[in-house]
């Protein structure tokens, strides 16, 4: 559990950080610390660090609550009302991904970011960009394409080769 010197520094902090006046530390200690009594000190730092960083105003009970009930994989505490986010785009709601093609006797490559098919990615550039999962059947079934790759867990970054560079096709 978040333990009392845990709950006075991040008081404290919000206190220095949003001029808060010292009274209210105190006011608001005995209710944090049983409000936070089944989260950990880490828990309570981390969450506390994003939301000032990201938000202009202290942060409510609630507030810090859903940013350590959306901490993913790192200990990262995810964003408040952020979408679910996957592993297959690392969080972020993007995936790289490349097409390899023949254009003329020439291998052609080019490399494109596909929104992710989570719902992250279904927030990112939503209707001026190719959706994923369209792209790449586009891709696979188009008769020059030789290959198609795109990011995911495993393969977090395309390879160099992935990638592509444009260079004739060798004979045979
Ligand atoms: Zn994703």
């Amino acid at each position: 559990m978040a333990s009392s010197e845990a709950v006075a520094s991040a008081l404290e902090t919000i206190a220095s950080a949003f001029n808060r006046h010292p009274s209210w530390v105190a006011r608001c200690t005995p209710l944090w610390e049983r409000e936070f009594g089944t989260r950990t000190d880490g828990q309570l730092d981390r969450a506390l660090r994003v939301w000032i960083r990201n938000e202009a105003k202290a942060p409510a009970i609630a507030d810090l609550h859903g940013l350590m009930d959306g901490e993913g994989r790192n200990g990262t505490p995810g964003l408040v009302n952020r979408p679910e986010a996957c592993a297959s785009c690392q969080f972020i709601g993007w995936r790289q991904a490349a097409w390899h093609r023949l254009d003329k006797g020439r291998l052609r490559a080019g490399t494109f970011a596909l929104p992710c098919d989570c719902p992250l990615g279904a927030t990112m550039g939503v209707g001026s960009v190719p959706r994923m999962a369209a792209t790449l059947a586009m891709w696979r079934s188009h008769p020059a394409t030789v290959a198609v790759h795109i990011t995911d867990e495993d393969n977090p970054v395309l390879t160099k080769e992935e990638r592509g560079v444009n260079a004739p096709v060798k004979p045979g």
